[in-house]
């Protein structure tokens, strides 16, 4: 499943192989109407007395499997088996917050057995979102922004995986920069964790391709930034740190 569908939790329908009791013969294995016969291996007593040495143990019949019957003309739609192979298809609601290798256990939809229906156990997998990256309940993205808005401030709109969010840059940001948004991540699976938080790291978008203009304009900014372009010149470094 993908991320948004694990972020809200999904109703989705899979099929899947699995036996069930031939309908045919309502499991039994017999062909409709035909009477079963009394096993003769065990005169239908279902065990047979099985001598060894001194001991003697009463085992159950392995040619009527205890039953103490034997069928007399096995049902064809089944070859006697009391099974048939079905594809079943049922609705399974997958809660929010699902991750990796979460199991999720479907009562009675297993193989069919003498209790009664086995479970269903599924095994989530979470395809990779291409914005975002998931730590536990917290998601991590990388937001491209203009060298111009990081250094004068704005706003940027992000769509979480809730709603549109605006995230306000400061001016003066830095690249590298890692802004906490709490709430916009991951519900928690089982619900008493609420949301995990958005981590937003502000990556520098250097412009490239300039026009004439542009390249002049930026020049005229680099001359006035002087040559460290904006960085705090080493002189103002040891005058802060001396102070
Ligand atoms: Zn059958
Ligand atoms: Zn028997």
């Amino acid at each position: 499943m993908t991320l948004e569908e694990a972020y809200h939790g999904i109703k989705k329908e899979i099929k899947f192989p699995r036996h069930e009791h031939c309908k045919k013969c309502d499991g039994t294995g017999a062909k409709n109407g035909t009477a079963l016969k009394t096993c003769t291996t065990c005169n239908g007593q279902g065990q047979v007395v099985m001598a060894n040495g001194f001991f003697r143990m009463a085992q159950t019949c392995p040619k009527c499997h205890g039953s103490g019957k034997n069928i007399t003309e096995f049902c064809p739609e089944c070859a006697g088996r009391g099974l048939t192979r079905i594809t079943r298809t049922v609705e399974i609601k997958i809660p929010a917050g699902v991750d990796n290798d979460s199991q999720l256990r479907v009562r009675g939809e297993g193989e069919v057995g003498s209790g009664g229906n086995g479970d269903l156990f599924l095994f989530i997998k979470v395809k990779d979102h291409p914005l975002f990256e998931r730590h536990g309940q917290d998601l991590k993205m990388d937001l491209p922004v203009s060298f111009a808005k990081a250094a004068l401030g704005g706003e940027e709109k992000i769509k979480t995986l809730k709603e549109e969010v605006v995230m306000k840059i400061p001016e003066g940001t830095q690249s590298g920069k890692v802004f906490r948004m709490r709430g916009e991540g991951m519900p928690d699976v089982h619900g008493g964790h609420g949301f995990g938080d958005l981590y937003v790291r502000v990556m520098l978008a250097v412009p490239n391709n300039l026009n004439t203009r542009q390249r002049e304009l930026m020049e005229e900014l680099s001359r006035e930034l002087g040559e460290n372009n904006g960085k705090a010149s080493l002189k103002d470094k040891f005058k802060k740190a001396f102070k």
